[in-house]
């Protein structure tokens, strides 16, 4: 199989002027009309098999090769943020979204792969799957779309799945990745600690609920340095707390909320477990009850160690080394696209999208207002992500001789 070839200037041009008409209509969420109008129209004529979700407003497409062999799987997300855009940028959003995050960007470079690797289906040894998804903004969007058949969507089960994050600070054009844990994973506890009100003047008579409660916020940070390793670390932050209503009153409860980042899935398990009986077993030590859950809400993004060097070296052979780099360490955000990864072997990764980055000055990052990104990345985007679908297959097909 040659290599794929990149596209001419009309190819950037076209997927510019659909990101910024995507840029100029954010939506939030899971369901997501304008978007998905503009996305089937950009895929209009590449002779996919379409599919639009129920649940959510999800689209799967499917290109099929020409000849027989697996699937591939490429993923863009689609959704915006709750945010009045503060770039001043002539395509700007005015409704009070924005694609504060270059999912705009996202999307459109898949349509770019899949426009290259339409050009070329003949040769193409297996099939491509799609996926567009919304909701990754944490409204559960990936997990919807594999509840739905995500996977299956093609006929068999894809043998490896990618996707990129485009990065408004990191140098434009330039990819990283990492293999292992590339994201961390996210989960939420949340604890009500139920005692009994009272005259401030007396608590022997009552059962205080706050003492017990800066006990627990205490024994969680003291818990996760003390008992998990320094080298899978974990972030917790207690960013909510909520008691009483006058300095003279006995509260009746409190409540609090954690935000706890974990980089592997057995920690991640692991404080599932621990954390919620902690916090009982402390509150039934002051004779209290609690009330105390933990959601997961998206496991680490994890890369197979095979797909990740094969990401890089796709973007080496491609833009040169200078362009791909491996990132140190992993970065403490969070991706749905973690849910599909702890399914197939796959591997994710950035691209920088930060024109002439001044790193003594840092741009606004994702999910900022003024974030902007340079969306001239975008053939590149759309070239690497086609790469790696038509190397995977090839590769497949070599070693099934
Ligand atoms: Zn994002």
């Amino acid at each position: 199989m040659a290599e794929l070839a990149p596209g001419d200037d009309r190819f950037l041009t076209e997927l510019v002027d659909l990101r910024r008409r995507l840029h100029a209509v954010p939506e939030i969420g899971l369901h997501l009309p304008l978007t998905r109008q503009l996305v089937l129209e950009a895929l209009e004529g590449l002779g996919l098999e379409i599919t639009l979700g129920e649940a959510a407003g999800s689209l799967v497409a499917v290109l099929r090769g020409g000849r027989p062999g697996p699937v591939v799987l490429l993923r863009a997300d689609m959704d915006a943020l709750p945010l009045v855009e503060e770039t001043g940028l002539p395509f700007a959003a005015t409704t009070g979204a924005m694609h504060a995050c270059g999912h705009d960007l996202h999307m459109a470079g898949l349509v770019g792969a899949a426009r290259l690797l339409a050009a070329r289906r003949e040769e193409l040894p297996g099939d491509v799957l799609l996926m567009f998804q919304p909701g990754e903004e944490g409204h559960d969007g990936a997990a919807i779309m594999l509840r739905e058949g995500l996977l299956e969507a093609a006929g068999s089960r894809p043998v490896a799945a990618y996707g990129v994050h485009v990065a408004a600070d990191m140098p434009s054009g330039v990819v990283t990745t990492r293999p292992g844990t590339l994201m961390a994973g996210y989960s939420v506890l949340d604890v009500q600690v139920i005692g009994r009100g009272g005259h401030g003047s007396r608590p022997h008579e009552a059962l205080d609920p706050v003492p017990a409660t800066a006990e627990m916020i205490s024994a969680l940070y003291t818990h996760v340095a003390r008992r998990y390793s320094a080298f899978d670390p974990v972030v917790l932050t207690v960013g909510e707390i909520h008691a009483g209503s006058a300095p003279n009153i006995i509260p009746e409860a409190a409540h609090f909320r954690a935000g706890v980042r974990s980089f592997s899935a057995a920690t991640t398990d692991r404080l599932v477990a621990d954390l919620p009986e902690l916090v009982t077993a402390l509150g039934r030590a002051h004779g209290l009850v609690v009330r105390a859950t933990m959601r997961t809400l998206m496991p680490p993004t994890v890369n197979d160690a095979d797909e990740a060097a094969a990401f890089a070296g796709a973007a080496r052979r491609l833009f040169g080394e200078d362009r791909s780099r491996e990132l140190e360490h992993p970065r403490a955000g969070s991706e749905d696209f973690s849910l599909v990864l702890a399914q197939i072997p796959g591997a994710y990764g950035y691209v920088g999208a930060a024109r002439d980055l001044d790193p003594a000055a840092l741009p606004p990052s994702n999910h900022s207002p003024r974030a902007v990104f340079d969306d001239s990345i975008l053939a590149d985007q759309a070239l690497l992500l086609a790469t790696l679908a038509w190397e995977r297959l090839g590769r497949e097909r070599r070693a099934r001789g």
